[in-house]
């Protein structure tokens, strides 16, 4: 016996690289465009002075705000820093059950790193060959289901009567969705919430509304679930979000007229790269993301593109993991950094 029997021993979650040099970064699905206006404004507003006091730990300003905009009580919403602390805390908190938590093998991959670090049963559902969801997978006794929709890499997004027939199958289990990518795409199963106790949505900042950096997520659920989440929190960290994140929240979620231009943006751009990676021979499945998960034409591995885009100063991502490493993840970046890429590739499909 030694010390290190009593240690905790994790394999982390991998994120995408932040190269130091000035690339064309397509890595980590990151908005191309900078946060709202408003969001530099109210940085610039901020009592500095006002740093020296711990920041309200229930972070009622900014939930109040999300409650309003998105038609909910402020009891039915969660933040955290980004919603990997959001998951991460719902994972602790709803997942306390013996039976496994079921998932999709291929989804967001951070979900299985919680449930090993939290000792958490868990057992993953094979999408189909399409890359789909299969429902009736989930219909199994279960401890708790989370699937992303749209979900991630694929980008494949499924509509809310999907996501209804799973809750309808398991009201004894909480069921989270995660919604990271849903303002690109995807049905929100939000409303679903008045109907189902047991449901979580969870959505991000980090995508949508451009603000990776500041590390906002929140979520939505029963009164009674949120109440739960926040005892679990108050148990582990009172205060996460500080205080410039609740000003830069509060302004990021006001401004639905700059969110509304940059999604657009987006989305057209995203639909004029799926055309030219068309006409170089790329399959994909349609993105309901601000990605496109993309294989390239016969006779050429994703892993070798990859590295010679890298070369390039291009930053795709690839999974060197079963099922999906003949595949590109390549996040959407304004309309010169995707005419960049694409003229790479022809250079590299030569
Ligand atoms: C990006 C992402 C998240 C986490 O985003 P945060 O930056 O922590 O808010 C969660 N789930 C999925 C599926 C994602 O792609």
């Amino acid at each position: 016996m030694t010390y290190e029997d009593n240690i905790r021993k994790v394999t982390p979650y991998t994120p995408g690289e932040q190269p130091k040099t000035k690339v064309i970064k397509l890595n980590t699905n990151e908005s191309p465009y900078p946060p709202s206006p408003r969001v530099v404004e109210a940085m610039e507003k901020l009592d500095w002075n006002k740093l020296r006091l711990y920041p309200d730990p229930a972070m009622s300003e900014l939930t109040r705000c999300i409650a309003d905009h998105y038609g909910v009580k402020p009891s039915e919403v969660f933040a955290g820093v980004g919603s990997d602390d959001v998951l991460s805390m719902c994972f602790l908190t709803f997942f306390a059950g013996e039976k496994p938590v079921l998932f999709p093998d291929i989804t967001y991959s951070f979900y299985d790193v919680w449930a090993e670090v939290y000792r958490i049963p868990y057992e993953t559902k094979k999408l189909d060959g399409d890359f789909r969801i299969v429902p009736s997978d989930y219909y199994a006794p279960n401890g708790g289901i989370v699937i992303a929709n749209p979900n991630a890499p694929t980008g494949i997004g499924e509509n809310r009567a999907f996501i209804e027939d799973i809750l309808e199958h398991n009201s004894e289990s909480v069921v989270i969705i995660d919604e990271a990518y849903v303002d690109f795409g995807a049905e929100s199963a939000l409303p679903l919430i008045e109907k189902y106790e047991n449901l979580i949505v969870v959505r991000t900042m980090s995508k949508s509304r451009a603000m990776a950096g500041m590390r906002i997520g929140y979520c939505f659920g029963n009164e009674k679930l949120i109440k739960y989440l926040n005892d679990v929190k108050y148990s582990v960290n009172s205060y996460t979000l500080n205080i410039p994140s609740i000003a830069a929240g509060k302004a990021a979620i006001e401004d639905t007229e700059y969110f509304r231009e940059i999604v657009g943006r987006i989305k057209k751009t995203r639909e004029n790269t799926a055309e030219e990676l068309k006409k170089l021979g790329f399959s994909y499945f349609p993105s309901d993301t601000n990605f496109i998960f993309a294989k390239p034409p016969a006779g050429y591995k994703a892993k070798d593109i990859f590295l010679k885009l890298k070369e390039s100063g291009i930053y795709v991502r690839h999974f060197d993991k079963e099922r999906i490493s003949d595949y590109l993840r390549i996040t959407i970046g304004t309309d010169d950094e995707m005419h960049m890429l694409i003229h790479t590739l022809k250079e590299i499909l030569q």
